[in-house]
């Protein structure tokens, strides 16, 4: 069953977008265009889905091998810039991974409302885990926007 609480599903995309961009940061907080390969700050990039976050299976939405850093142009503007992705997603992981989220997306998935509140704390614990395990040169600056996240989303 499909769930209906939209609030910790946009709570959870939130955080799960700031945990991919942080992941994916150099040691000053920048991160690649997954499509363009452009350059940007973590805070000024999205968090792109390769299969589209609507899909019928909802762990391709908060799913690490699904999802990367894309500039707000490719996003949007350029409706994901699969082509790019696509290579990128074969490079990374191989061709067999990427017929799998094709196969994956067809398949219906939700979860329930207490397994979002298992992954956010999951993620929110896994953000910090990586800046602490992390040599980021400004590693307040990450700490401090992570923290604001945090109370926007009143997780705190
Ligand atoms: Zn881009």
């Amino acid at each position: 069953m499909r769930s209906k609480n939209k609030t910790l599903q946009r709570k959870l995309d939130n955080l799960f977008s700031v945990y991919i961009r942080i992941l994916h940061a150099d040691l000053n907080g920048y991160v690649k265009c997954i499509s363009c390969g452009k350059l940007l700050h973590f805070s000024k990039i999205d968090c792109g889905h390769f299969v589209n976050r609507n899909c019928k299976n909802e762990t391709l939405r908060f799913s690490p091998k699904n999802c990367f850093p894309q500039c707000r142009h490719c996003n949007f503007y350029y409706e994901g810039n699969p082509a790019g992705y696509a290579l990128e997603i074969i490079e990374k992981f191989g061709l067999e991974h990427l017929k799998s989220l094709f196969l994956t997306q067809s398949t219906s998935f939700s979860f329930s409302d207490s397994e979002y509140k298992i992954l956010l704390r999951y993620y929110n614990q896994e953000i910090y885990n990586h800046i602490l395990k992390t040599d980021f040169r400004n590693k307040k600056e990450i700490t401090d926007y992570v923290s604001n996240i945090e109370k926007r989303l009143s997780l705190k």
